[in-house]
């Protein structure tokens, strides 16, 4: 049988890059993986690709904007009627709107908060309740380097990398008694439509920093995010794995 046979996970951020890695290879270890995203062409595409690849489990579609709060309470609620429980949560969704400190306006700083935080607040709220209720869980949350190192130009998304952390930390110590893991995996640069809007010299200058000298595949924080929600993770919790070719240490 395979590791999450039949396990139920939502992803957000499901419709490319880490997150799309993220439901195929959570597809192919057995689970029925509820994939959100605001591009609904994308996250078909994602779906047929783990029905050709031959996965045992399956990917469904879910249109949601995880900065809308009450789209995010029905989006559980609707899972929570259709299939009863959630056994995994990724809150993978995120964006950058880079700018030095000094010229960062306002909205700048509350449009990247209140995706990469806000959103992770409010679906571990609601899926902790079913979780709670079926006293097993795992909650895999994204960060990333920036919120452990901070980073020019990024104050508005380190801080909010850096709080789903405390966060993070914080949801563990509440849930372990109930059989609730909570992690966080931070990825260093990954090749996604993230860091493509990097200049060719910022990227060359960040290969040279990196000692594994490349930046990463999506599939390869994939694959942890798919040991932390399997069979062998499940005496961690409150952990930041750290997913960067080795640059952040
Ligand atoms: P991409 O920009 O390639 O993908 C971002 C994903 O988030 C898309 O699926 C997008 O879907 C979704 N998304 C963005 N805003 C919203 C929203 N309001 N509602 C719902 N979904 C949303 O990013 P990556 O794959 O590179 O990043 C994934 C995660 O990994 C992010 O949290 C990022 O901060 C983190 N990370 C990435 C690194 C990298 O180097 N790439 C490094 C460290 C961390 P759609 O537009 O269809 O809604």
């Amino acid at each position: 049988m395979s590791a999450l046979q039949d396990q139920i996970a939502i992803v957000t951020g499901a419709s490319r890059g880490i997150g799309r890695a993220i439901s195929l290879s959570l597809a192919q270890a057995g689970a029925r993986v509820i994939a959100c995203a605001r591009d609904e062409g994308k996250l078909a595409a994602v779906m047929s690709e783990a029905k050709d690849a031959g996965a045992s489990g399956e990917i469904i579609p879910y249109k949601l904007d995880v900065t809308i709060r009450v789209d995010i309470d029905a989006a559980v609620e609707h899972v929570a009627k259709t299939y009863e429980r959630v056994d995994i949560l990724v809150n993978n969704a995120g964006i950058t709107r880079d700018g030095l400190l000094m010229n960062m306006e306002d909205d700048q700083f509350d449009d990247v908060v209140r995706t990469n935080l806000n959103s992770v607040f409010w679906l571990t709220r609601a899926v902790s309740r079913l979780m709670v209720r079926a006293r097993r869980g795992r909650i895999i949350n994204i960060s990333s380097i920036s919120g452990i190192m901070g980073n020019p130009g990024q104050v508005n998304y380190a801080a909010s990398k850096a709080a789903v952390v405390g966060l993070s930390k914080s949801t563990a110590k509440e849930l372990a008694k109930r059989g609730i893991t909570c992690n966080v995996v931070a990825p260093g640069f990954i090749d996604t439509e993230m860091t493509e809007k990097l200049s060719e010299d910022v990227k060359k200058a960040c290969k040279t920093m990196i000692p594994l000298r490349r930046f990463g595949e999506s599939a390869e924080v994939a694959s942890m995010v798919a040991f932390l929600a399997g069979p062998g993770a499940s005496y961690i919790t409150g952990q930041v794995i750290v997913v960067d070719g080795g640059l952040c240490m």
